[in-house]
């Protein structure tokens, strides 16, 4: 079985709109919290089709073929269980939702942008040690300074969190908690050269 199913719930956003799945876990859990993992209905219906899901919860509407009438999944439930990554991509979004998305300098929220905490030009990685979500004043602020030189300092440690850790965060998000500049980023997820 194809583990990777993170990758099915960002590929077509717009057919999201209507009339989604919620996808559990064999555990009945959702699959993912943060994006929610969800499939359009004609994903749901297929997957269902092929017995790869059960359906647990339907839609007040229905969708005819000329052979065939059925009302569209809500909730479905896949039949084999999906273990989870071991560990968490590097992705830009991922890195947000470590940090909660909450600058770690001032714990300003809003618009974010990442900051090295070791600046690029003095050999800084772009790595989960080293890249910290940042609001735009204080990254402006840190510029090529060190820590030490900025004065500035880190709310917590950034640390590679392990998939669980992220699970927890994103369980603080409502499945409906969207800013404007998020978006990019929600249905993102290429990992960041490192
Ligand atoms: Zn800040």
């Amino acid at each position: 079985m194809n583990t990777d199913f993170s990758t099915n719930f960002v590929r077509s956003p717009a057919a999201l709109r209507e009339h989604p799945a919620l996808v559990l876990n064999a555990d009945f859990r959702p699959l993912s919290y943060f994006p929610l993992s969800l499939w359009p209905w004609q994903e749901a219906v297929k997957a269902a089709w092929l017995d790869r899901v059960q359906i647990i919860a339907e839609y007040d509407v229905t969708v005819r073929s000329p052979s065939t009438e059925i009302r569209l999944p809500s909730v479905v439930v896949l039949r084999d269980y999906v273990k989870p990554a071991r560990m968490a991509a590097f992705t830009r979004f991922n890195l947000f939702l470590r940090d909660e998305f909450t600058c770690q300098y001032c714990g300003s929220r809003g618009e974010m942008t990442f900051d090295h905490v070791v600046p690029r030009s003095r050999g800084g990685r772009t790595t989960w040690e080293n890249v910290v979500a940042s609001c735009s004043p204080c990254n402006l602020r840190k510029g090529n300074k060190t820590l030490k030189q900025s004065g500035m300092r880190l709310r917590q440690p950034a640390m590679r969190p392990s998939p669980e850790q992220l699970q927890n965060v994103g369980r603080k998000f409502p499945p409906n908690f969207l800013h404007d500049s998020w978006l990019d980023y929600l249905y993102w997820d290429a990992e960041l050269d490192a």
